[in-house]
């Protein structure tokens, strides 16, 4: 596996609540971090159906258009009773002429919950694919999920997403309640991201 000896990286992203997290990720490690958003990049069109070709796409572009390793997050969640949906097109979901509308696809997710008749628990998974890439068109792939189950309604402001609704297992406090230093530590996330850490970083 190739390690990150450069000092500084390119988050391949556009969505600030991503940026927030995977940048407070990077602060021990002493790596400086630009994004793809700071420097204008375009966003390229995920035009794969998972959540590693997704990342690929995103970070190689970013690596090749900023002559930096770029670092990609390519994530969703899944619902078992909806047969893995939103998935890879969980952001797609919240999509309005207007913007993304994340109360409006979590209350989607439980509309069709509830044509299912689906019974508590509604179980589910945060799924996070990280893609390292490297100007040359090297990668390395880092994957993380974190169980749990869908709520309703949406409890707390805090995190960005589908954080209202998602309760993981083991926890009486949804990602939206939940102290972002204590989500950090157990998402799907950091799980991908301790993979990355041990494989390119120690
Ligand atoms: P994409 O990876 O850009 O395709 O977008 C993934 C979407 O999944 C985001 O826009 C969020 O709605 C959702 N998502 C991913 N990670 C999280 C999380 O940690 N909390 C809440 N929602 C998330």
């Amino acid at each position: 596996m190739r390690k990150l000896t450069e000092k500084k990286i390119v988050i391949a992203s556009h969505n600030d609540g991503k940026l927030r997290e995977i940048s407070g990720l990077l602060v021990p490690f002493g790596i400086e971090v630009t994004s793809a958003k700071a420097l204008g990049l375009d966003e390229p069109a995920e035009t794969e159906d998972t959540f590693s070709g997704n990342a690929r796409i995103k970070a190689h572009f970013a690596a090749k258009n900023s002559g930096l390793p770029a670092l990609s997050d390519d994530s969703g969640i899944t619902v078992d009773a909806l047969d893995g949906a939103p998935g890879v097109y969980t952001a797609d979901w919240a999509e309005t002429p207007n913007g993304r509308d994340f109360p409006m696809a979590m209350k989607k997710v439980w509309e069709f919950l509830e044509e299912k008749n689906a019974v508590a628990p509604r179980t589910a998974a945060f799924n996070c694919t990280l893609c390292l890439a490297w100007p040359d068109g090297h990668d390395e792939i880092f994957e993380g999920r974190v169980d749990g189950q869908v709520v309703w309604p949406m409890r707390g402001e805090l995190g960005f997403g589908f954080d209202p609704v998602f309760l993981p297992d083991g926890e009486t406090e949804t990602f939206g309640e939940m102290d972002p230093s204590k989500k950090h530590a157990m998402s799907h996330r950091a799980d991908a991201f301790k993979k990355m850490i041990d494989g390119c970083l120690s």
